[in-house]
């Protein structure tokens, strides 16, 4: 039998692009290496714990999560819109006043940053939202330090804060990254809520998923080949299609894309991998010294630890009977004991002896996280629309990593191809 389309993978790319695949009434099958869908976005449950696979989050302004995704039954739980950061021996609170008046004195007296520096945030803030999203991808691009240090940004307050909420979200502590993907990345905090659903991260997948006949979806099907026309799986067996859609992590379209005797389309540019560990503690019924559960960043320039958060103050179902769920983000790639260790020392100097009864759930240590975004970066809104050959590439190949660009990615190869059908 020949289908319309193979997919292969399962994650977010994969599923958007089936979905839109299924809508215009192609035939298809999804092949999945693993057990479940979701790649990325995914939600082991430990001992009564919701664990994702790292921390991770929604940006509720996502404008294609909001076209895709029903937020509604996701039963979505935002963070406090605000971060705290730890710098000179202190926690500093920074949010936003109009939804937490209770920290406006906080915010008002915090040492994080010069006034010229809150200034300039303001400054970036007003700039970023007179543009549109696809038009900020137009712009001029440089590494985000090289735009910081131009815009006149200090340097104490790039450590303080720009250099660990960019490790935290683009695992990038160089702040190397695109300017492009700042100016998205302040758009979206600005536009919208920091959330999960409230049963983890991977309902996000299974929502998606849940919208496919079952019976197209096959899990536990590693791909290992492909030609202009088909694909081979671990075990031997050849599927056919009219078109193969890879919607794979960037290294595996790589490696795939070496199978196929005439490569689909040359290379993107090599980028080196990004990785984080992410450590989950139980810390049983200690509560954090703030009453409102904000993301805490290290402003201290030193130790293993990079952001924290505690997911079951706002979604509880993260945490059994009261108890209280710690994700901790280190961008050391390793998962020595060692590693623990100085976590919870430099803990510990955050929060008292307690830290050392919290009990370690598990060491997620992922190394390959995201694809590096220095420039020269891909325009998200652009898709190479057509070419000689059967396959088609979607996710972060020839776009960026996040949430938002993996569902736009899908969703557009699925509807290009089903009209080149
Ligand atoms: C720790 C971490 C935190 C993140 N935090 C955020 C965040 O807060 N907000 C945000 O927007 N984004 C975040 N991201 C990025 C976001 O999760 C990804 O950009 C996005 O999920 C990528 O989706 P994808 O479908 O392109 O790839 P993937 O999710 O990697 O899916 C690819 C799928 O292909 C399957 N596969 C691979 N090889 C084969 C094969 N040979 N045969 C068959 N199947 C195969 C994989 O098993 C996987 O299911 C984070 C990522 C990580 C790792």
């Amino acid at each position: 039998m020949e289908y319309d389309v193979i997919i292969v993978g399962a994650g977010l790319a994969g599923l958007a692009c089936a979905r839109a695949v299924h809508r215009r009434k192609k035939s298809f099958i999804l092949l999945e290496a693993e057990e479940q869908p979701g790649g990325r976005v995914r939600t082991d449950r430990e001992q009564g714990f919701l664990l994702d696979r790292g921390f991770q989050v929604l940006q509720t302004a996502y404008p294609e999560a909001q076209k895709t995704l029903d937020y509604q039954r996701l039963d979505l739980r935002s963070y406090p819109s605000g971060i705290v950061i730890r710098a000179n021996d202190r926690f500093h609170t920074i949010a936003d006043p109009r939804r937490h008046p209770s920290q406006l004195l906080a915010t008002a007296t915090s040492p994080i940053g010069s006034v010229r520096d809150r200034y300039l945030v303001l400054k970036l803030a007003i700039a970023v939202r007179g543009v549109t999203l696809p038009d900020i991808f137009q712009e001029e691009e440089q590494p985000t330090i090289d735009f910081l240090e131009q815009w006149g940004f200090s340097h104490q307050f790039i450590q303080q804060f720009f250099q660990p909420f960019f490790a935290g979200a683009c695992l990038d502590p160089e702040i190397r990254a695109s300017s492009r993907v700042l100016k998205y990345i302040m758009r979206m905090f600005a536009a919208g809520d920091v959330a999960v659903p409230a049963k983890g991260m991977g309902q996000i997948a299974a929502q998606l998923a849940a919208e496919l006949p079952q019976e197209n979806i096959r899990y536990v099907s590693r791909v290992t080949s492909i030609t202009n026309g088909s694909v081979t799986l671990q075990y031997g067996t050849t599927l056919h299609a009219r078109m193969i859609v890879l919607a794979t992590p960037l290294p595996m379209v790589k490696e795939l894309l070496k199978t196929v005797s005439e490569p689909a389309e040359p290379a993107p540019q090599a980028r080196s991998p990004l990785g984080e560990t992410c450590l989950y503690f139980n810390a049983g019924e200690w509560r954090p010294p703030s009453k409102i559960p904000f993301l805490i960043l290290n402003g201290e320039g030193q130790g293993p630890v990079n952001n924290l958060a505690f997911p079951s103050l706002i979604a509880p179902d993260y945490a059994p009977n009261n108890e209280t769920l710690v994700a901790v983000v280190s961008l050391r790639n390793e998962t020595s004991p060692e590693l623990e260790n100085q976590i919870r020392e430099q803990l510990a100097s955050w929060f008292g002896t307690e830290v050392n009864h919290w009990q370690l759930l598990r060491t997620m240590h992922i190394p390959y996280g995201l694809p590096n975004q220095e420039p020269p970066t891909a325009n998200p809104y652009q898709l190479p629309l057509s070419y000689d050959t059967r396959i088609r590439i979607c996710g972060e190949y020839r776009s960026l990593p996040s949430i938002q660009w993996a569902l736009l990615s899908g969703r557009k190869t699925g509807e290009i191809i089903c009209d080149e059908l």
